[in-house]
């Protein structure tokens, strides 16, 4: 290609909605053009790069024995009606009528439009197992499109499901998925975690997240140098503190005043005592009933964890009239004595002795607390992991950082074959739920992660697999025949030999055309 004759309108200056690199230089560099917020064009370079990248995920899922096939995006609201996502998704999903008035969505992912194409299409266990996948453009409209296309609302997914006659065939789908899932990303040349991931409290067996390691990742991770093991924050579990080996003795309960005390931190000022010593008492709505939740005073309380110890669908942190309800003090001064609401305790609060709490009376906590004698609760892991814990695997410290989910893998089960009838029947004529799993890639969201882990100051930095093109040759004076003689035999010899190339024929300055071909990292 001749710089000459390309469509690429590179900008000098960085777009003021630009905050991290890699929406920065894919603005500068070309490669995009917002439409509206969350809504963009690829232009001719960006595309050659994206085509690369769903060529790589293409390429493995063929190798996976997964068959490609391509699906509408504008669906249907039936099978979701029938699944129960229609109101699930609520605002997120894009909706419209036709002209006689039927519901349609623009799919914001497909598992129930697979499901009835296994379904009308798979009959006996003849036909399974199965993976079926496509890269199609998915519509979400997020609350915060934000990042270029890391979160838009329109994307392009890898999406793949699969289809078995039992749990174990899924083990070995979901295996073959994971396997052709670390490929991809190795091509791509990301550094990434492969994380344990949160399936709710009724949902899927297993569940795993591809996070590129970044600061600006929007999901927080958890893993362990020592032995591998990692997981999203939500799901990191807690390994319970050792036993106290000089146990306490303890205390007798005493009430202290604590005039406008709100916060820990207030408190461990006000007391002199250790915020290890207090435990905090969170008043939350479990759909719509209030509960205790307690967790030590230097930790943080996870909701993924609560939620899924209550097993409800709905939680809330209570707002300051319900807390009044339910402690008979202002917010600030929650405590487990006396509370008439179910309460959970993390496992530190139930091994912690004489610890401070709230008198559920204003201006007032209680010192010397202690769980069994002065007060019952249910005993459970519902806090966050903190750098430097145990590693639930094998004790080693825990390392904390950033990640973008770039993929995801997940096991079903028999969620959709269930709600939409995606039956078999077995050797001996019996029908049988297909055991399903599914598994997304974020086409775009990858190639802002890959620009974000490669760049300078001068712009991008592609790895040579998605390179848009491998070489760039530039002519430092283009008036100099000998010069441009000898460019234009190399640039052919390269096309020759399949190698993509630019030559930047352009009659400027060389400063600028090496400017450029550092901005488009070539
Ligand atoms: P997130 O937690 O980031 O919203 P998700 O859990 O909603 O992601 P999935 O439904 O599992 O995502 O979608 C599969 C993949 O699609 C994700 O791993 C991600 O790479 C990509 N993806 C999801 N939402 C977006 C989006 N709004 N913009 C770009 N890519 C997205
Ligand atoms: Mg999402």
């Amino acid at each position: 290609m001749y710089f000459s004759k390309m469509f690429l309108p590179t900008l000098r200056e960085v777009p003021a909605e630009a905050e991290i690199n890699s929406h920065k230089w894919m603005l500068r560099a070309g490669i995009m053009r917002k439409l509206a917020s969350g809504i963009y064009s690829f232009l001719p370079l960006g595309l050659r790069t994206l085509k690369k990248i769903e060529n790589i995920v293409r390429e493995e899922m063929d190798k996976a024995g997964a068959q490609e096939l391509l699906m509408s995006a504008l669906l249907p609201a039936e099978s979701y009606r029938e699944s129960g996502r229609w109101d699930v998704f609520g605002p997120e999903m894009f909706r419209l009528k036709d002209r006689n008035d039927r519901d349609f969505c623009l799919g914001p992912t497909h598992e129930e439009i697979f499901t009835e194409t296994v379904k009308n299409g798979v009959r006996s266990y003849r036909g399974l197992p199965l993976i079926l996948y496509q890269i199609q453009t998915k519509y979400r409209d997020e609350i915060r499109p934000r990042f270029g296309v890391m979160r838009s609302r329109e994307f392009i997914m890898k999406d793949a499901y699969s289809f078995d006659r039992d749990e174990a065939g899924l083990d070995i789908s979901y295996k073959l998925m994971d396997k052709a899932y670390r490929r991809i990303f190795d091509r791509l040349g990301l550094e990434y975690k492969v994380v344990e991931a949160d399936s709710g409290a009724m949902g899927g067996s297993g569940s795993q997240e591809f996070m590129v390691i970044s600061d600006i990742g929007e999901d927080g991770i958890a893993y362990c140098q020592a032995c591998g093991y990692g997981a999203n924050e939500e799901k990191a579990s807690c390994m319970p503190p050792p036993k106290d080996l000089l146990s306490e003795e303890e205390l007798p309960v005493e009430k202290v005043l604590t005039p406008n005390i709100h916060t820990i931190s207030e408190l461990t000022g006000f007391l002199g005592c250790e915020p290890t010593k207090m435990a905090k008492t969170l008043i939350f709505k479990a759909d719509d009933k209030p509960v205790a939740a307690m967790v030590r005073g230097d930790r943080e309380l996870n909701e993924v964890k609560l939620k899924n110890v209550l097993g409800c669908t709905e939680l809330e942190i209570a707002d300051a009239e319900s807390v009044r309800m339910v402690t008979n003090a202002e917010v600030g001064f929650a405590g487990p004595i006396g509370l008439k609401t179910k309460i959970i305790a993390d496992h530190e609060v139930a091994q912690g002795k004489n610890l401070t709490v709230g008198a559920n009376e204003t201006d007032h906590h209680l010192i010397n607390v202690n769980i069994g004698r002065d007060f019952e609760a249910e005993i459970h892991d519902i806090r966050s992991i903190a750098e430097g814990d145990a590693c639930p695997c094998c004790g080693q410290s825990i390392t904390l950082a950033r990640g973008i989910e770039v993929g995801h893998i997940f096991k079903l089960g028999t969620k959709y074959s269930k709600a939409l009838n995606c039956n078999y029947s077995d050797e001996e004529g019996n029908e049988r739920q297909m055991v399903m799993g599914c598994y997304g890639i974020g086409i775009n969201r990858s190639m802002a992660a890959v620009i974000e882990q490669n760049n300078d100051e001068q712009g991008i930095i592609w790895p040579m697999e998605i390179a848009p093109y491998h070489v760039i040759i530039v002519p430092v004076n283009v008036l100099d025949e000998t010069v441009m003689n000898i460019a234009q035999n190399m640039y052919d010899k390269l096309i020759e030999s399949n190698v993509e190339v630019i030559l930047d024929d352009r009659n400027e300055r060389a400063g600028v055309k090496f400017n450029d071909a550092d901005l488009i990292g070539i």
